[in-house]
C-alpha cells in the first residue's frame, strides 16, 4: 500500500462517528477492506450498531498466536465549534491528521489492519497465527473486550499488543480500576422526630469519612506505587424536612498488582461489616465494574522484543513505562493470566480526549511498519 492509501484509510474511519457506539460502521469498512486483499474477518454484534471484529492471518504451522488489538469506539466531542478542524473529518495538515479518535485511537486500529493487508499482499505470512481484535465500547466499560474474551479469543493468546497511543514507548503495567457504589438505608420520620427514625445520611457520612483513610496502609506496588481511591458521586434524601431513608456515594479506585481488586473489594467489605456493627447503621456494597490491573514482568522477552522493532522504526529505543488509565488488556487477562502485554502505538498521547486530537503521521506510519516486521520476527 502506498502513503497517500495508508492514510485515506485513517481518514476514511476518522470520518466515521463512533462516539461511544456506531462502532459497526467502522468494523464492516475495516472488514470490507480486508475481504477485497483476501483477508476473512468475523464481526460480532454486541449491541445493535456495535460489532466488534477478529481476523487472522498467518501460516499456523507455529503454534503461537500473536493478539494484535484496538478499539473503534471514541470519546464525545462536547463542543465542535472549539475544533480548528472539523472533529470527523480527518484533515491532514503537514505531517499531522486531525480528528476525534486520531490519537486514540483509531490510528492504531487502521495499523494493524493495514500491516495485516501489506503482509498479506506480499505474500509474507507469518508462521504462526496473528489475530486482530477491535473492541467496542473500551471508553465506556469496555464490554467488546469482554465478550470477545467470553468468546474464547484471548485465552490461547502468547504474546499482545495493544496500540493505544505511547509516543512508540512501550506501556508494560497499568492500574486496574474498580467502580463501586455504597448504599445506606435509614428509615424516615418527620424531622420533628429524628430520633424515632434512622438517617441514611448520617451513616453514610460513617463511610465517607474511614474511606479517606482506609487505603493508607496497604501494601504499595514497586512499579504503580500506592492506590489512587476517591469518593466521586454523592446522594441521598429527597424532602427537607423528612429525614432521609436512603443516601448513597459512588468512588472510583486504581487498585495494583500489589494489592488487586480482590484485596480493594475485601477491605471496602470489612469496613462496611465493622460499620453495620453500630445500630441502625445498614450500609451495602456494589461493585458496578471491576477491571484488573496489567502488569507484565519488565525483563519479560517479549518486552524486550518489541522494544528492539520500535527502536528501528521510531528511530529512538521505545521507553518502557506505566501508566494509570486502564485499557482492554484487562478484560483480556481475565482468562490468560501470565500473558504478556505490551502497550505501543503512535504518537500525541497528550491529545487523546481533547480538542484538535491529532496523531503525527511519521509514527503512524512507523506503528504500521513495525507490527509488520514484529508479526513476522514473533515466530522467527
Ligand atoms: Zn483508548
Amino acid at each position: 500500500m502506498n502513503k497517500a492509501e495508508r492514510i485515506q484509510i485513517f481518514q476514511d474511519i476518522l470520518a466515521i462517528k463512533s462516539v461511544n457506539g456506531n462502532e459497526g460502521e467502522v468494523t464492516e469498512y475495516l472488514a470490507q477492506l480486508m475481504a477485497q486483499h483476501g483477508i476473512k474477518s468475523e464481526l460480532f454484534e454486541e449491541r445493535p450498531g456495535r460489532k466488534s471484529i477478529v481476523a487472522e492471518l498467518g501460516a499456523g504451522t507455529d503454534p503461537r498466536v500473536l493478539g494484535l488489538s484496538g478499539h473503534a469506539d471514541t470519546v464525545t466531542v462536547p463542543d465542535e465549534s472549539k475544533w480548528t478542524y472539523p472533529p470527523f473529518a480527518g484533515t491532514v495538515i503537514e505531517d499531522r491528521i486531525y480528528g476525534r479518535g486520531a490519537a486514540d485511537m483509531k490510528g492504531g486500529l487502521a495499523a494493524i489492519v493495514i500491516a495485516l493487508i501489506e503482509l498479506q499482499d506480499a505474500g509474507t505470512l507469518p508462521a504462526g497465527r496473528v489475530r486482530l481484535l477491535g473492541t467496542v465500547g473500551e471508553e465506556y466499560d469496555a464490554y467488546g473486550a469482554k465478550d470477545l474474551t467470553a468468546r474464547g479469543f484471548s485465552a490461547d493468546l502468547t504474546g499482545l499488543i495493544i496500540t493505544e497511543p505511547t509516543e512508540g514507548n512501550i506501556t508494560y503495567a497499568h492500574a486496574g480500576a474498580l467502580n463501586y457504589r455504597v448504599k445506606s438505608y435509614g428509615q424516615t420520620v418527620h424531622s420533628s422526630t429524628p430520633e424515632k427514625g434512622i438517617n441514611a445520611i448520617y451513616n453514610l457520612a460513617r463511610y465517607v469519612t474511614a474511606e479517606q483513610t482506609l487505603f493508607e496502609s496497604v501494601p504499595v506496588d514497586p512499579a504503580l506505587g500506592k492506590i489512587a481511591h476517591s469518593l466521586t458521586i454523592i446522594s441521598g434524601g429527597d424532602q427537607i424536612n423528612s429525614i432521609p431513608e436512603y443516601a448513597e456515594v459512588a468512588g472510583n479506585i486504581r487498585p495494583t498488582p500489589t494489592f488487586s481488586n480482590h484485596a480493594v473489594i475485601d477491605l471496602i467489605q470489612a469496613k462496611l461489616t465493622e460499620l453495620n456493627q453500630i445500630d441502625g447503621v445498614k450500609l451495602e456494597l456494589e461493585v458496578i465494574h471491576s477491571f484488573l490491573p496489567v502488569a507484565t514482568p519488565k525483563n519479560d522477552p517479549f518486552l524486550r522484543f518489541v522494544q528492539e522493532v520500535g527502536t528501528r522504526y521510531f528511530g529512538k529505543e521505545p521507553v518502557l513505562q506505566v501508566e494509570l488509565g486502564g485499557t482492554d488488556a484487562s478484560d483480556f487477562v481475565m482468562k490468560n493470566e501470565n500473558l504478556p502485554v505490551a502497550i505501543f502505538g503512535n504518537n500525541s498521547f497528550g491529545t487523546s480526549h481533547q480538542v484538535d486530537e491529532y496523531t503525527d503521521i511519521k509514527s503512524y506510519f512507523a506503528l504500521i511498519d513495525s507490527l509488520k516486521e514484529i508479526a513476522l520476527s514473533y515466530f522467527a
